[in-house]
């Protein structure tokens, strides 16, 4: 399918990946770094990981003693984050739900999330930005010519899972999110802080917007510092640990909890605008990413994985890119002169990327001391 360019040969990841490198037996980086996140914290069958991960679920519960929940679980309403709320209610935990109303949340993901709530006893808080704020912060993105159109969400979710601890006085985050199951984002592809989504805001967003970022922003240094030295936030990421086999959840999501399946990213109808546009712009297929982690992780085999994409071409949604312009308050004109500008990425824009860069002997020292998990560094070594 890729021809004569160098293709991962245990995954998928092809040339499109900026930097892609192959060792002697021809696996990518990228399945490196997934193997090391494998080794570090997925349980499976090993007994002494599997106590270690159950000795901090029962710590979480201790902490949580006289208090009305002991975790905080962002939910979305798609299949990931009802089955961690399902899980969580399995090992014993007493989750609060917070979902951040990001502005796209599909007729289906409103209607799971109080589906999944109401079936698990679970509240559901929301918390949200004002979608004047907001929506100008997507637009900026657009405007931006960069390849993470969703970088106010991606920012906004961590913040207010973050703010939502410090409403409930409660250290524990539990994410339905990894990078075993979603994949691994070349930093070619995607690249996240706080500082970025300022920078481009102020570049091409209102003044007012500036100021809501900045009040929700909790992926500043000083906030990210603040948050684990001195209120120490623990974040959870339940995929590393656990079996993640989306087919038989999602099958008892539904035959259990009357959780409906709209398909992929249901829960959010910016997602299939922004892969569509970041494959006709950026020229890479963010559809990648989710379905390497399966082959890494031997779900699916290589060559079906390869097959799914002949039989699955990226067909454009006009529908859909309407209904999320109207939103957004753009014009077609809009649209064509965005997707006819040249790209940019974070290296255009002030991001704390340098400074990461700087710090890397300190970073690997705290990655060997255990004090950051091993990954963190990997994203910065190209
Ligand atoms: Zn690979």
């Amino acid at each position: 399918m890729a021809g004569a360019q160098p293709t991962c040969s245990r995954c998928i990841m092809d040339s499109t990946v900026p930097g892609l490198r192959l060792d002697a037996q021809g696996a990518c980086q990228l399945c490196h770094a997934h193997d090391r996140l494998d080794r570090a914290y997925f349980s499976g069958q090993d007994p002494d990981k599997k106590a270690a991960f159950l000795a901090t679920i029962e710590k979480i519960k201790r902490e949580g003693r006289g208090r009305p929940y002991d975790c905080i679980l962002p939910l979305s309403g798609g299949g990931d984050s009802s089955w961690a709320l399902v899980k969580a209610v399995e090992l014993g935990l007493r989750p609060v739900a917070y979902h951040f109303d990001n502005g796209w949340v599909s007729d289906i993901g409103r209607q799971n999330l109080a589906t999944m709530t109401s079936k698990l006893g679970v509240p559901l808080k929301t918390l949200s930005v004002p979608w004047e704020q907001l929506g100008d912060a997507f637009r900026a993105c657009l405007e931006a010519s960069i390849p993470e159109p969703c970088l106010p969400c991606l920012v906004a979710v961590f913040s207010l899972a973050y703010r939502a601890a410090e409403i409930e006085g409660l250290r524990t985050v539990i994410f339905s999110s990894s990078p075993l199951t979603e994949g691994i984002a070349p930093l070619g592809w995607s690249y996240v802080d706080g500082r970025y989504l300022e920078s481009v805001v102020q570049a091409h967003g209102q003044p007012a917007t500036l100021g809501a970022v900045r009040d929700f922003n909790r992926l500043r240094a000083r906030n990210l510092l603040a948050g684990a030295l001195v209120r120490r936030t623990r974040v959870i990421m339940l995929p590393l640990y656990l079996e993640w086999d989306e087919p038989r959840f999602k099958e008892r999501l539904r035959s259990e909890y009357g959780w409906i399946d709209g398909g992929k990213h249901a829960d959010c109808i910016y997602t299939p605008f922004r892969t569509q546009l970041i494959h006709d712009k950026f020229g890479f297929d963010l559809r990648r990413l989710g379905i390497a982690a399966q082959v890494r992780a031997g779900r699916i085999s290589r060559a079906r994985a390869l097959a799914w994409f002949d039989d699955n071409p990226m067909v454009e949604d006009l529908e859909n890119r309407e209904r999320v312009l109207a939103r957004l308050g753009m014009s077609a004109a809009d649209y064509q002169r965005i997707m006819a500008a040249p790209p940019r990425s974070f290296r255009d824009y002030r991001t704390y990327y340098p400074l990461i860069r700087a710090m890397r002997p300190l970073i690997r020292q705290a990655c060997k001391r255990g004090l950051l998990a091993e990954h963190v560094i990997d994203k910065f070594e190209d």
